[in-house]
């Protein structure tokens, strides 16, 4: 379990919109969207009718062998909205399992296994993925286990004035794609996030995506962006990279792909999945719960449910007055030192008081003052100095301002 505070966890009972209902009763604002999930809101009418139905009908299907139906138009529906022709398309459990499937698929068509990951970059917690996730707290026991092909280049920082800037940052990469990771092993897959999320909210600055993607292309280097968080509507796109500047060759999503099932995808041009050898019998990679028919259900309807356009109009308008009012108010407030967010990821990093010492801890004490007045906030960060705010972009005027307000008094307090 994750420990924040004595008196956590509430314990979840029921949903609807941004708000949530513990087991004793009280009434939360969830500014956490269930990890980013529920980005279409809690218990959307329109996913929990279309679950109902497939719960009715078929809930197992035999993913790789007889695959259900549905998990064939949920493919097709991907592929169209990826930024390649004839896009293949890898469904998965969960994130990490999404970024197991971009690696061996990167391996497999580059034939080198070495990886360029990045500081703060996560991409979840199983062995494949920990080794290109780079907390030390996560990958101290384990670290003998880890594949040791992984080489990591530092992530902007520019926000503080302390960390490097981008051109540092592209050097180093440069430097690093040439050399090679510490094992000997070539570089051929470039992993990174187009926002940095678990790291706490870290927006990467004008020019260094473009740069990082012309790189990795110069090498022959393939990039797997890493939109399990920023994917599928968050940031105020389909895909984040587009308004960052990052070109991928492969897309892992998940979060608010199956609006609130476990489910997560690996998007690749037919050039680059093709690397897989045609089955003669068993596949090479699988796994029981491949296209799960109540996932591929909600992830469907998820889609229908909010046309595109409409879905980041709106969550660019609610992000942006959710980071316009946190300005304005917590500008005053000297325990803060940036407010910043692309769609509805927003971060608040909290400061000592010289104004650029990450204040240790901070953001659980805030979160824990916030849930205390019924709000719910995240702390990240890599030392926990980040108040990680992933509203549901039904969140009303009414509920930001409230959101706010808690907040401006928790950190006033707590920091
Ligand atoms: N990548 C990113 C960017 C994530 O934010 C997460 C989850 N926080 C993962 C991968 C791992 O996803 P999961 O927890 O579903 O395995």
């Amino acid at each position: 379990m994750t420990f924040v505070a004595d008196d956590w966890p509430v314990f979840w009972e029921e949903a609807a919109g941004a708000n949530v209902r513990d087991a004793d009763g009280n009434v939360y604002l969830d500014l956490t969207g269930g990890f980013g999930v529920a980005l279409l809101g809690h218990s959307d009418p329109g996913v929990v009718a279309a679950v109902r139905e497939q719960a009715g009908a078929l809930i197992h299907g035999l993913g790789d062998v007889h695959p259900p139906a549905l998990k064939v138009v949920l493919l097709e529906r991907l592929a169209g909205l990826s930024p390649w022709e004839g896009a293949r398309v890898v469904l998965t459990s969960t994130g990490s399992e999404a970024v197991e499937i971009a690696l061996k698929t990167a391996q497999l068509s580059t034939g080198r296994p070495g990886v360029l990951a990045f500081e703060g970059g996560y991409h979840g917690l199983t062995l494949g993925s920990l080794a290109v996730t780079s907390r030390e707290l996560f990958r101290r026991p384990f670290e003998r286990r880890l594949y040791q092909g992984v080489a990591f280049a530092p992530f902007p920082e520019p926000w503080r004035g302390l960390g490097p800037s981008a051109t540092e940052c592209l050097d180093q990469v440069a430097e690093l794609l040439r050399r090679g990771a510490a094992n000997g092993d070539e570089i051929g897959t470039l992993v990174i996030e187009p926002v940095q999320g678990r790291a706490g909210v870290r927006v990467p600055p004008e020019g260094f995506m473009e740069g990082l993607s012309s790189l990795a292309a110069e090498a022959g280097v393939l990039v797997i962006a890493d939109e399990v968080l920023t994917g599928m509507g968050r940031c105020g796109a389909t895909f984040a990279s587009e308004l960052v500047g990052l070109q991928p060759d492969l897309i892992c999503i998940g979060k608010a792909l199956g609006a609130g099932l476990p489910l997560a995808a690996c998007l690749a041009a037919p050039a680059i999945m093709d690397a897989w050898p045609e089955s003669r019998g068993e596949a090479i990679h699988t796994s029981t719960f491949l296209g799960h028919p109540l996932a591929c259900a909600a992830a469907l309807a998820a889609l229908d449910e909010a046309a595109a356009g409409v879905r980041h109009t709106r969550v660019v308008e609610r992000g942006a007055r959710l980071l316009d009012r946190l300005g304005e108010l917590l500008s005053e407030i000297a325990g803060v030192g940036d407010v910043r967010g692309l769609g509805l990821l927003v971060g608040v990093e909290l400061v000592e008081r010289d104004g650029v010492t990450p204040a240790q801890g901070a953001a659980a004490r805030v979160a824990s003052l916030a849930l205390e007045k019924g709000l719910l906030v995240l702390p990240a960060g890599e030392y926990g100095q980040v108040v990680e705010l992933m509203p549901p972009m039904v969140v009303t005027d009414e509920q930001l301002d409230f959101a706010v307000e808690v907040l401006v008094r928790a950190i006033g307090q707590g920091s």
